[in-house]
């Protein structure tokens, strides 16, 4: 039999020898036996498909990560074997992957539990090690938070029986956030020092636990009932020299006096803490009852209510404090403006109708007088008579133009008058366009604008470095956005607009704060939060935003947007922050747009 040559002659054959041999007719059988008939190598095909599908699950938020996306896409798209395994190689070759030493850190956790610490009971250390299990999300972290706790542990000297000791907060380095910590500037629980507690152990902890407690925090409320704050100063100094039990219980009575009167205090303050935001109630029900056809005015009043509404916080007072400042600078400029229009509508109109009353007072009366002459012509019997009429018709006719010449007259300065009043009304323009120069929130979206965004970053800077802690920062920018724009209309793009900002201002958390940073260009401010939680917020905003459609004329429009997060860095301005947060926005849209990237 001749070898077949032909396709459709070789697939004959390849299904008569499957047939024949009673092989199981599946892909990968047809395909040998078809190679075996025509004498050539099996390719196996490159599984492009596969791998692709592989690639776009992959996750994207490093730069690392990106890098190798971006390799290993080069290589599927040339469908090249060596290609994807040299970017396996580059991946598995990166230094600092290391495992993590769990076994020996947890050897070491156990044994300096066990050691016994001056100044360090089994309770303290088991606080931490539960505050460090509660606050560390990663791994890695929990990781490198356990071990600098132990090794802090390890540094403190051993002690013969530590809970009998007066104990002494543990070390609170960067990485292990001391369970209670004490306000900056005040001494951690028992310092040592003249404050020392008199008594030992459980009950000097107590003790100097009261003392505190009268010293640091009642004083902020007793701030303005000075014999109150001098009483209680004083039982704390009391409570710290007790030397017995007996002593301290002696105190009991006074203690039990001043918590009474501290009491009336604290329901006093919140009293009038009541009454004040009933004030504010009062203001902003006032105001939006004037504020009637300004749609942003109206915007910007009903976001003050609802922020009055929810549990006060000092940001929010800050975020109220901004938005009625501007409401004040645009209420009181409009209202200038408006009433001076007014005034010079009422004017011109009152000049109008006098003019108008004057002219046809003198017309209708030459006319009267006309046709009487014209009467006293037709009857006149003589010349003098006649020149008489003639008279009256000449003086009269001159009246009428002299008044007419004086109503153009004044007609005339009426419109230089006009022509005024239109300058006035566009220097008014322009002072409004000032006093919005001074406004905080952008009109269109109602977020922050640059300038809002400048002062809002100087608090949250200022708050940072006095309280510690972190910031946050996310530049974010709408994927394709000018394509919407022409397709659908810069109005359905300016709601868009609005929209993501309502979306994303729902989404993050009240302390939050949300500007337009401009264009289609926003920045998320967020304060106390590292940059893994940031990224996840943002995150979060972006699957909201999948899943609140955009509706333009009903129909779903998605948008989508790329994001950069950097975390600000010691002595780092934050204006550097947002740099390293907007490149780190670019590398989201080179790695194919609606993604976070940390910086
Ligand atoms: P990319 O995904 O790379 O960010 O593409 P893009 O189209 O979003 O970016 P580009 O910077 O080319 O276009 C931004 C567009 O946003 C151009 C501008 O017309 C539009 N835009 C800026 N401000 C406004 C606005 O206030 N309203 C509307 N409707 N459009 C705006
Ligand atoms: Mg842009
Ligand atoms: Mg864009």
């Amino acid at each position: 039999m001749t070898k077949p040559t032909q396709p459709f002659e070789i697939a004959r054959e390849t299904l008569r020898r499957l047939a024949m041999n009673k092989t199981p007719p599946t892909p990968d059988n047809y395909r040998s036996i078809y190679h075996e008939i025509t004498g050539s190598k099996i390719a196996e095909p490159f599984p492009e498909r596969s791998l692709k599908a592989l690639h776009a699950a992959l996750p994207r938020d490093s730069a690392e990560q990106i890098r190798f996306a971006r390799q290993l896409e080069t290589a599927i798209a040339g469908a090249n074997w060596d290609g994807l395994g040299a970017a396996l190689n580059d991946l598995l070759a990166k230094p600092g992957a290391e495992p993590l030493a769990w076994s020996s850190l947890i050897r070491d956790l156990v044994h300096q539990f066990d050691t016994h610490h001056a100044g360090l009971t089994a309770a303290k250390k088991k606080e931490t090690v539960e505050h460090v299990l509660s606050v560390s999300n990663s791994p890695e972290l929990l990781f490198s938070r356990l071990q600098s706790a132990v090794r802090s542990w390890s540094h403190t000297p051993v002690g013969e029986s530590s809970e009998l000791a007066p104990d002494v907060a543990p070390d609170s380095s960067d990485t292990v956030p001391a369970p209670a910590a004490a306000p900056a500037g005040r001494p951690a629980v028992a310092a040592a020092g003249p404050d020392q507690p008199a008594l030992r152990g459980g009950i000097g902890e107590l003790q100097e636990l009261i003392a505190q407690l009268l010293n640091n925090t009642l004083s902020i409320i007793l701030a303005e009932s000075p014999d109150l704050a001098r009483e209680s100063a004083e039982i704390a100094a009391a409570v710290r020299a007790a030397h017995n039990e007996a002593e301290l219980g002696g105190l009991a009575d006074r203690l039990k006096k001043l918590s009474y009167r501290a009491q009336y205090v604290a329901e006093d303050q919140a009293e009038l803490k009541t009454a004040l935001l009933h004030l504010v109630h009062l203001i902003i029900d006032n105001i939006s009852e004037l504020v009637v056809d300004d749609q942003w005015l109206t915007g910007q009043i009903s976001v003050v209510r609802e922020l009055v509404n929810q549990p006060l916080n000092l940001r929010q007072l800050d975020d109220v404090e901004r938005r009625m400042k501007d409401v004040i600078i645009k209420q009181s400029s409009l209202k200038k403006s408006l009433n001076e229009a007014k005034d010079r509508l009422k004017m011109m109109l009152a000049t109008f109708v006098d003019r108008l009353g004057d002219f046809s007072e003198t017309t209708s009366g030459y006319h009267d007088k006309i046709e009487k002459c014209a009467e006293r012509i037709s009857k006149a019997n003589d010349i003098t008579e006649l020149s008489d009429v003639l008279d009256e018709v000449m003086r009269e006719t001159r009246t009428v133009q002299i008044n007419a010449a004086r109503s153009r007259d004044e007609l005339s300065i009426m419109r230089a008058r006009v022509h005024e009043a239109e300058g006035e009304v566009t220097r008014l323009q322009n002072e409004l366009a000032h006093a919005s120069d001074l406004v905080r929130h952008d009109a269109l979206t109602g977020a922050l604008n640059r300038k809002g965004m400048d002062e809002a970053l100087e608090s949250e800077v200022g708050r940072l470095r006095r309280q510690g802690g972190s910031l946050s920062l996310a530049m974010l920018d709408i994927d394709n956005f000018k394509k919407l724009n022409d397709s659908l209309g810069h109005a359905v793009g300016d709601a868009a607009l609005v929209h993501l900002s309502q979306v994303a201002r729902e989404t993050i958390r009240p302390q939050d704060t949300l500007a337009r940073y401009g264009g289609e260009e926003f920045v998320v401010l967020l304060p106390n939060t590292p940059i893994e939680d940031a990224v996840s917020a943002m995150v979060r905003v972006q699957r909201e935003l999948t899943r609140r459609f955009f509706l333009s004329n009903n129909d779903k429009v998605l948008i989508t947007f790329s994001c950069g997060v950097a975390e600000l860095q010691g002595e780092e301005t934050p204006y550097d922050a947002l740099k390293r947060a907007d490149e780190a926005m670019y590398l989201a849209k080179r790695a194919g747009k609606n993604r976070v990237v940390s910086a």
